[in-house]
């Protein structure tokens, strides 16, 4: 961190501020130029506040130069992190890991049948929601524990773990002993206490983008599972919300070397929630590969015209079928295998 300081600072003012900020263990270097001073900090920044420092009046400007975030930063981990979610890898160079299944679990009979049809394509872990974010109070909510209850059942029988959102730190103990992946939402990337508690857990985590969040914001979040202690992060990237009608959110695929560079998290690419509408998901996917996607998450219903949400952007089992051999083509062709 580089701090600018006003030439008409009073020098016990300057002393003061340095001797604070070294009271945080980083080590202090003041250059005296000729139209201002420069302190030059070296050390664990990531405590300090640029806000508070910046309104000493002393203070010309403050200038991160390191990350905010630690834990996830590639810096101080190079390899790439691979977490197990019951026994599936997802991360590092070789894999890329197919996740389908519906918006909603609708009851036994839904999720088995998709659990079946996805796992024949060659997904290796069934999602479902049981507990549903809708924008309206008067849609859907999920069927919630009887929803979580009807995946354990699909996973009994076909042996695919599962994932599934969990939206209140309330409903934790119940997905730690259900799910295999607990999924954070879009709508509850900031929620900082369920991060906390998320924190506690030794449960994977996939780590949805907010839908107007920035990648650093988006990479603290994760940052805040694991400073509380779990290390076991997936970020997916779903879409952001632009002026864009199109389609329902913009797939910044971009993220994807971005995420690679700074972290070393495993990142899965969501095309259904980021486009909105099955005829786009297929292409999509198939870029996400390209770009060096550790997995992806799509939406699967055996009958996407009578689905209980999200039906347009649903693939039918057959598509996502073909969907998958195409993806398995990509990932051949940049070095990577879907097992
Ligand atoms: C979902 O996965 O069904 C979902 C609601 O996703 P998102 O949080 O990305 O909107
Ligand atoms: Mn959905």
């Amino acid at each position: 961190m580089i701090i600018t300081i006003r030439k008409s600072a009073p020098k016990l003012e300057v002393e003061k501020l340095i001797k604070e900020l070294e009271s945080y263990g980083v080590k202090v270097t003041h250059v005296v130029g000729e139209n201002h001073d420069v302190l030059g900090l070296v050390g664990d920044t990531a405590r300090l506040d640029e806000n508070r420092i910046q309104a000493n009046d002393a203070v010309r400007k403050v200038t991160r130069i390191a990350a905010p975030y630690k834990l996830a930063n590639r810096l101080f981990h190079p390899d790439d992190s691979v977490v197990d979610v019951a026994g599936i890898k997802i991360g590092g160079r070789e894999n890329i890991v197919i996740i389908g299944g519906p918006c909603s679990v609708e009851g036994k009979e839904q999720i088995e049948s998709i659990a079946h049809s996805v796992k024949e394509a060659g997904a290796v872990m069934l999602r479902g929601g049981a507990y549903k974010p809708r924008t309206s109070p008067y849609a859907f909510q999920g069927l919630q524990t009887e929803g979580i209850l009807d995946l354990v059942e699909a996973r009994r029988l076909t042996g695919l773990p599962i994932v599934s959102e969990l939206m209140s730190a309330d409903k934790l103990e119940e997905f730690e002993q259900y799910v295999d992946l607990i999924q954070i939402g879009a709508r509850n990337m900031q929620n900082f206490e369920l991060l906390k508690a998320l924190g506690k857990s030794k449960k994977p985590i996939l780590l949805k983008r907010g839908l107007a969040n920035t990648i650093e914001e988006w990479i603290m979040s994760a940052e805040y599972i694991m400073a509380a202690g779990n290390p076991n992060v997936i970020l997916c990237e779903r879409g952001i919300r632009t002026f864009e009608k199109y389609t329902r959110n913009t797939l910044d695929l971009s993220v994807i070397p971005v995420i690679k560079e700074k972290t070393h998290l495993p990142i899965v690419i969501d095309p259904s929630h980021a486009t909105g509408d099955y005829r786009y998901v297929e292409a999509m996917s198939l870029a996400a590969i390209a770009a060096g996607a550790d997995g992806l998450i799509i939406e699967v219903h055996n009958n996407p015209e009578c689905a209980w949400s999200d039906g347009d952007q649903s693939l039918k089992p057959e598509k996502f079928a073909r969907l998958v051999e195409k993806c398995r083509a990509i990932a051949h062709v940049v070095g990577r295998e879907i097992k």
